[in-house]
């Protein structure tokens, strides 16, 4: 193998990525980030390192989620911070049901690049280049639009640190306090059509932080109770961009990526002898990689040695993405090989992009049900094998959209045009978000 540069990705086959007609703009956009400041820095990247290698052991829980895609237009305070607490309230539910520390990743503050099935989309006869995220082009369909712009890097950027900085803030300065996490979770239980289901954890936790407060552990005295930490991740698809974050850390003299703690490859661009792999093995972040019902096991044990050849815990979480119909089929083989081979990963179930379908009316969509059985079968397959059922990776928002079907609130096909605001795939909303969590808490406390 040779040696690794931040650089050596462009020597290889790549997919998934936009031609820009302009190269010195392009170099010009890519010599500017690489002289601004890293979004994140890697002493944040090694605790959450740390905090996977936990996970791996069987010691913890890793809840990662937010937007398919973020968008431009959609950048604003309430929605920011709208996510950060429908986060939190599922994390208080699966930390106290789990009995383990939850670690939370949010899929935002950089999540605009976007793999796509087809290079050209048709609309009536014309046809242009695909949306491939907001940070590539934009989604309008008209040939402008459609024009890959390197300047969308750097507002890329801009607007990932904007909400890095909101997202730090409501971490650290009182909106995660645990008691008021709680009373959302109350008031959510409250309104829900399907309350009794719900009401007892919700309730139950209400006693667990009533008595600590009565024994005198409260949030004044006690930062456990009044703030967190929420981690960011994204797909680190374009590596203009992600090259240009990558940094040299003086403190160990390793390269990090500093777009974001955790990235991870998508299932379409997982190709050992390619890019994206050869990005990957050089950074020192927690890395992830979808994980699709075609993976077969000699070529998984080949990806995580390309990955982790240390098999260090916590460098590697495996994200399947199975579907609900394929998963015990599929899954449990993966599951046996990796165990029999020693290898330490984290096991995290994506439930959202094996179970995409069309709506009668056109819509994308994905249904409850069927994202749930995913995560139902996800825990009994690690059941069976023996092996730790990590995490959940959602796409998701705190939002009242209505791109998913089902839930307590009973969407259906015909409900999808009421609020159906995804650029890209459809996310559970708010309601149905929390639902989803109280259901997997039933399957941490077995
Ligand atoms: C995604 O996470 O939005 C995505 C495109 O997933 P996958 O790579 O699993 O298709
Ligand atoms: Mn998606």
């Amino acid at each position: 193998m040779t040696q690794w540069q931040p650089d050596s990705w462009r020597k290889l086959p790549i997919q998934q990525q936009p031609t820009y007609q302009d190269k010195l703009k392009l170099q010009d956009a890519e010599q500017r980030l690489a002289k601004y400041p890293p979004l994140v820095f890697a002493a944040e990247a090694r605790d959450l390192y740390r905090q996977l290698g936990d996970v791996a052991e069987g010691k913890g829980f890793l809840l990662q989620g937010g937007d398919c895609a973020e968008s431009f237009d959609e950048f604003n305070a309430p929605k920011i911070r709208d996510t950060f607490k429908v986060i939190l309230q599922m994390a208080i539910v699966l930390t106290f049901a789990g009995r383990c520390p939850v670690t939370k990743v949010a899929r935002m503050a950089g999540q605009y690049a976007k793999p796509r099935s087809s290079d050209m989309e048709t609309l009536e006869g014309v046809s242009l280049p695909s949306y491939r995220g907001d940070i590539i082009n934009n989604f309008e369909f008209t040939d402008a639009a459609r024009q890959p712009d390197p300047q969308r890097m750097i507002e890329a950027y801009h607007r990932s640190a904007a909400t890095l900085n909101l997202l730090r803030a409501f971490a650290q300065g009182g909106l995660a306090d645990l008691h008021q996490v709680n009373r959302w979770n109350m008031a959510f239980v409250e309104n829900n059509p399907l309350k009794e289901r719900y009401q007892d954890v919700a309730q139950r936790i209400q006693d667990a932080l009533s008595f600590m407060e009565v024994v005198g552990i409260n949030s004044a005295n006690n930062s456990a109770l009044h703030e967190t930490t929420l981690f960011t991740s994204h797909e680190a698809l374009l590596l203009n961009y992600e090259q240009a974050l990558t940094r040299n850390d003086t403190l160990t003299g390793k390269w990090y990526n500093c777009s974001a703690h955790m990235l991870w490859i998508g299932e379409r661009t997982r190709q050992l002898d390619h890019a994206h792999v050869e990005f990957f093995r050089g950074i020192h972040n927690p890395i992830g990689v979808k994980i699709g019902p075609g993976m077969q096991e000699d070529e998984l044990i080949r990806l995580i040695d390309a990955l982790n050849p240390n098999n260090e815990a916590g460098r590697l979480t495996l994200i399947t993405r199975m579907g609900a119909d394929n998963l015990a089929d599929k899954l449990p083989k993966l599951l046996r090989r990796v165990k029999q081979e020693g290898r330490k990963v984290v096991w995290s179930s994506d439930p959202m992009h094996g179970n995409t379908v069309k709506a009668s009316s056109g819509y994308k969509t994905r249904n409850f049900d069927a994202i749930l059985r995913e995560i139902q079968q996800f825990f009994q397959a690690h059941q069976s094998e023996s092996t730790h059922a990590g995490g959940i990776h959602l796409e998701m928002t705190g939002q009242h959209v209505t791109e998913c079907t089902g839930g307590a609130y009973k969407i259906s096909e015909s409900d999808l045009a009421e609020c159906y605001q995804t650029q890209c795939d459809p996310r559970l909303n708010a309601d149905q978000v929390l639902e989803l969590a109280f259901l997997v808490a039933d399957h941490l406390r077995k």
